[in-house]
């Protein structure tokens, strides 16, 4: 542990909640009061630490909400977001700071990190195959594919996941796919995705790990 004279800085956030509903007791009681534990003792303890969190208002779970709801991205999260915070607020967390993923000094901020590690030759890119729906004129997420799962045949099995039979699922492995947008047969398009080498300083990562462990037991 570091001495009294030059204090560790700790910055301290949790999960940001997706903008596309209300909070509820178990996600308040399994990912932000742990967190909000952790702060309180370190104010009282006189830590340097920050707490911040915020609303993730990117995403299929946005679209798939606006989607149900039949309305826009920016419509469910323009009514979600302050909803998100005066939960938190009226929840008494310890938050410095609530943000957006919208807010441009999040955009800012994402891509001086993304620029960084473009630079850093830390990113590689990859051609994939994925769903592509030609009526809707939209690529198709996992979540937006159903079909026959493969292991037990459900016929509403989702593109990431069959519910029943629960088996993790690849959208290309189902039978007879069909879009949720307009129940059309989606045809397999190529397209490109960039992916972080995690691989490469997964020790280092892991030595840190292990010697944060050491400083607290
Ligand atoms: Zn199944």
């Amino acid at each position: 542990m570091s001495s009294k004279s030059e204090k560790q800085k700790i910055l301290v956030t949790s999960a940001l909640p997706y903008a596309n509903g209300s909070l509820h007791v178990g996600q308040l009681a399994g990912a932000y009061l742990p967190a909000d534990l952790f702060v309180r003792y370190h104010h009282r303890v006189g830590s340097d630490v920050v707490f911040i969190c915020g609303s993730d208002e990117h995403g299929v779970a946005i679209t798939l909400a606006a989607d149900a709801r039949q309305t826009t991205p920016q419509a469910i999260v323009d009514s979600f977001h302050p909803q998100l915070k005066a939960t938190f607020d009226r929840a008494a967390f310890t938050l410095d700071y609530y943000g957006r993923t919208s807010s441009p000094e999040h955009h800012k901020t994402a891509q001086a990190f993304f620029k960084v590690l473009h630079d850093g030759g830390w990113l590689v890119t990859r051609t994939e195959e994925q769903f592509y729906d030609e009526k809707a004129d939209r690529w198709l997420p996992d979540r937006y594919v159903e079909g026959i799962c493969p292991h037990c045949e459900h016929p509403d099995a989702r593109g990431d996941e069959c519910e029943k039979c629960g088996t993790w699922i690849e959208a290309k492995t189902l039978g007879e796919p069909r879009s949720k947008l307009t129940g059309n047969t989606p045809i397999l398009k190529e397209t490109t995705h960039w992916y972080f080498k995690l691989s490469e300083i997964a020790p280092e990562l892991e030595g840190l790990v292990l010697a944060q462990d050491a400083a607290v037991g």
